[in-house]
């Protein structure tokens, strides 16, 4: 929305059409866990701006319409209604794809994509429907979360404040291992044990147990963790790649489409996309202010 905002300022003249696949626009992801251990009571609390600010700046806003194709030699995408599945093109002279990204998980653990207990972050209703999920169990029954990252950690800490007992699995040696040193995993792994919550480390989970539609339990070299629900924080992948592009764009390498900037991003610690142009080759030059890890993509042969 902060692209949108910024076309439509910099040339008020400008037609601006924003595609969002959810409900939702202009939110902070981040508030998720706030939301479900209760510090943030409405989902709605957690959106900058309500959909009609951005129509209010003549922003042409279409919300449950997921781009599935982008054909940029004729500058062609197509939409589809997520209600209907109908489909639509329409034509554009600029495109800025920003998608986010998507939880690795499905693609680690297929069994788990139809469990109705098996949570990832998705978008802003995914608060929700842990939260309810959560809420409906009660006090007393197990979460699993998988992953001890910022996420696992946070969702973690907001369904012991719904009363759940909660295990976090993590397959490297420590907690937070991307961001922490050992003393410091250490002791945040003391803190959160004298919080009542059983961290397992080097415990990758290898699969999961299905049983009538729900997971039963991860299964891990350390052994078998049964739950009630199962949440699973453990990365992301920019969620460009999922949108059908015409073959001549090396999808293969999604960090060489587009310019970036602040590709690292804080919480998985990835290198992600933020688009800043319209299509274009891959530029040698880094745009302004970039981090080190654009440097390195700028530099990779492979976007030459
Ligand atoms: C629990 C949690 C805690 C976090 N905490 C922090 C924090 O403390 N600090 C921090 O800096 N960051 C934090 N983050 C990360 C932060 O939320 C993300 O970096 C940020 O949301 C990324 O913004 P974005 O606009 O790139 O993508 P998103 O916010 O994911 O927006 C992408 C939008 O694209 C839509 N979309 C996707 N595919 C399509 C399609 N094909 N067609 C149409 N629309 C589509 C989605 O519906 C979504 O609305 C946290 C994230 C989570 C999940």
């Amino acid at each position: 929305m902060s692209a949108a905002s910024r076309a439509k300022r910099l040339k008020p003249s400008n037609e601006v059409i924003v595609f969002d696949s959810s409900r939702w626009v202009s939110f902070a992801l981040c508030g998720i866990p706030y939301y479900i251990g209760g510090e943030v009571s409405e989902l709605e609390d957690l959106l900058y701006y309500p959909p009609e600010e951005f129509t209010k700046r003549g922003i042409d806003l279409r919300l449950g319409k997921a781009v599935v194709e982008v054909d940029p030699d004729s500058k062609t995408l197509a939409y589809k209604d997520v209600k209907t599945g109908s489909v639509e093109k329409i034509t554009w002279d600029k495109l800025v794809l920003a998608t986010g990204a998507r939880s690795k998980a499905p693609k680690i653990w297929p069994e788990v994509r139809e469990a109705e207990n098996v949570f990832y972050i998705v978008h802003l209703d995914s608060g929700k429907y842990i939260k309810d999920y959560a809420k409906a169990l009660g006090p007393g029954k197990r979460a699993i979360v998988v992953g001890s990252g910022y996420v696992g950690l946070e969702i973690a800490d907001a369904l012991m404040k719904l009363g759940l007992k909660v295990t976090v699995l993590e397959a490297l040696e420590q907690v937070a291992p991307r961001v922490l040193d050992p003393e410091l995993a250490k002791a945040l792994e003391a803190r959160l044990r004298e919080s009542g919550v059983e961290v397992v480390t080097s415990a990758p989970v290898e699969q999961f147990e299905i049983v009538n539609g729900k997971a039963r339990a991860a299964v891990t070299p350390k052994g078998r963790f049964e739950g009630d629900m199962f949440v699973l924080g453990v990365g992301k992948v920019a969620t460009t790649v999922y949108v059908k592009v015409t073959p001549n764009i090396p999808m293969s390498n999604p960090a060489c489409i587009m310019p970036l900037a602040n590709p690292l991003h804080f919480v998985t610690l990835s290198t992600l996309m933020t688009p800043l142009d319209e299509y274009s080759p891959p530029r040698k030059k880094p745009t302004a202010n970039l981090s080190r890890s654009s440097s390195t993509i700028a530099a990779n042969p492979a976007c030459a």
